[in-house]
């Protein structure tokens, strides 16, 4: 009976966690396929718990306990930090898959060399590797985002990096090999620990070189590993579910990982050994143009003439917490009979679908979001293009600059509508830590300060000018 049960939940919680991912696949059932994700892993943990081989149920309840203490508090964390936080989750999965393989060993080992099949050896092996790679790897990149003090955010590379990060790797993979060939022998245990300790570091070594702005890349092909270490834990303890869900999750943070290096022009070598973001042959192109400001006024009345407007929302928007006030202004402009688009570049802010999460908050219709391909031809007819805290994927750059750390990746081209209007707070760089001549240019106006507070006083000044300073 209980063995049906657990056949069944494995069934269900399959099928709710697919549900789920499909249903994230757009922003209006997203809601739908987090509540799946949640009943299934749900399911999946009382249909485990209820079965008669789980004797010690004070362990279960003290790390149900442990999880919610860690938990809550992440899921409160804003929107901003969620990278972060993201990378942080795998962390856990990481370390709970290379701690359960690691004790399963030993377990095994205490029970005779029999318990060590050839296959079950290798998948021990795969999930130590996958798990304790990620657990670090995760800590460093969630370190990076923070920007915590000890670890640096630029990319440090030094010569013969990479022949030392694969060298890691390869003596952590032979002593895997040996250890599938003699997995008790009197000096097995060590050569367990060493590959342990080796994964370990090949985590901290693999995400050194990385530069803060591809650590959304990274983190999804972190989670990646996380879902395949699953899916050795899986083979490990006998278990479909964690195989079945290893891989799910493995393979989405893959097929993510691709979607990011596509967006970007990267390919995934260029974003593990690339060392982005050490590239910094700027030119001060601040002290060579002037920057033309341009005041609340000037900017309304350029907005009340247009008949298309193109909003560019960007990193800064999330910063501001300025979608409300969009949403105010796009009322201001639709009012008067204004089309106001949304264009979405699939990198813009810090994670996918950032920028549809937050205008999405904010009630924007959906029908207002265009994609960059489909929004890039109608650039030449916009009137005005409305930047808001984006940089980089505004740069006009990345099409011609072959020295730039963001040659290459496509952008939305705001440098071809007619007028130019970018909210910012300094004559800072964005994200990838270069300048962005679309702020020179002649027909590129600037509004400084925070994008919350201007889209504020423009959404003023356009309902009557009331209260404006
Ligand atoms: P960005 O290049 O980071 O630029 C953001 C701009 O917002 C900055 O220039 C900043 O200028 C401004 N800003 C910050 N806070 C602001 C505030 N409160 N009010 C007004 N402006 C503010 O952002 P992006 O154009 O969205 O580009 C995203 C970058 O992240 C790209 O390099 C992309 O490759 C990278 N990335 C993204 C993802 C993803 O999944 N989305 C993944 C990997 C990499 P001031 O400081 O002067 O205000």
């Amino acid at each position: 009976m209980m063995y049906s049960i657990a056949q069944f939940s494995a069934v269900l919680a399959t099928a709710l966690f697919i549900f789920s991912l499909y249903w994230m696949n757009d922003p209006k059932t997203a809601r739908k396929g987090v509540i799946a994700g949640v009943i299934g892993m749900l399911v999946a943990v009382t249909a485990t718990w209820i079965q008669p081989a789980i004797l010690h149920h004070g362990w279960i309840v003290v790390a149900i306990v442990f999880g919610f203490i860690v938990g809550v508090p992440l899921s409160l964390v804003p929107l901003t930090a969620v990278p972060q936080r993201t990378a942080l989750s795998h962390a856990f999965g990481g370390l709970a898959a290379g701690l359960v393989g690691t004790a399963e060993y030993f377990l095994a080992l205490g029970q005779g060399p029999a318990e060590l099949t050839g296959f079950r050896m290798s998948a021990l092996v795969a999930e130590v590797i996958l798990g304790f790679l990620t657990f670090t790897g995760s800590v460093m990149a969630t370190g990076k985002l923070q920007e915590v003090k000890w670890i640096p955010q630029r990319p440090v590379t030094y010569p013969g990096q990479n022949v030392v990060n694969i060298g890691v790797l390869v003596v952590a993979v032979a002593l895997g090999v040996l250890l599938v060939i003699h997995p008790a022998e009197a000096w097995s245990p060590r050569a367990f620990l060493a590959i342990v300790g080796l994964a370990t570091l090949f985590g901290v070594l693999l995400i050194i070189p990385i530069g803060g702005a591809d650590m959304p890349t990274v983190i999804s092909i972190l989670n990646s590993y996380a879902g395949l270490s699953a899916v050795a834990m899986g083979f490990v303890l006998n278990n479909k579910l964690l195989v079945t869900a290893g891989a799910l999750d493995g393979s989405s943070g893959l097929i993510l990982s691709i979607i990011m290096c596509r967006a970007m022009n990267r390919s995934f070598t260029n974003v593990l050994f690339g060392a982005f973001g050490t590239v910094q042959k700027a030119k001060a192109i601040g002290e060579q143009k002037a920057w033309k400001q341009e005041t609340v006024e000037g900017a309304a009345q350029l907005l009340e003439q247009a008949r298309l407007v193109v909003v560019i929302p960007g990193y800064g928007m999330a910063v501001a917490q300025a979608q409300h006030k969009v949403r105010e202004l796009y009322d201001q402009l639709t009012k008067r009979g204004i089309t106001v688009k949304f264009a979405i570049h699939p990198v813009a802010g810090r994670m996918p679908g950032h920028m549809n999460v937050l205008l999405a908050e904010a009630d924007i219709p959906y029908t207002a979001l265009v994609e960059m391909e489909e929004i890039n031809p109608e650039m030449p007819q916009c009137d005005v293009a409305l930047v808001i805290g984006a940089n980089d994927v505004v740069n006009p750059a990345a099409r011609y600059a072959k020295d730039s750390p963001i040659f290459g990746m496509p952008i939305i081209d705001a440098d071809k509508a007619r007028t130019c209007v970018a909210i910012k707070r300094s004559k800072n760089p964005g994200f990838a830590g270069i300048d962005n001549e679309l702020y020179v240019s002649d027909n590129t106006w600037m509004l400084f300060g925070d994008a919350k507070a201007v889209i504020g006083d423009l959404v003023k000044q356009l309902a009557g000018g009331s209260g404006m300073h």
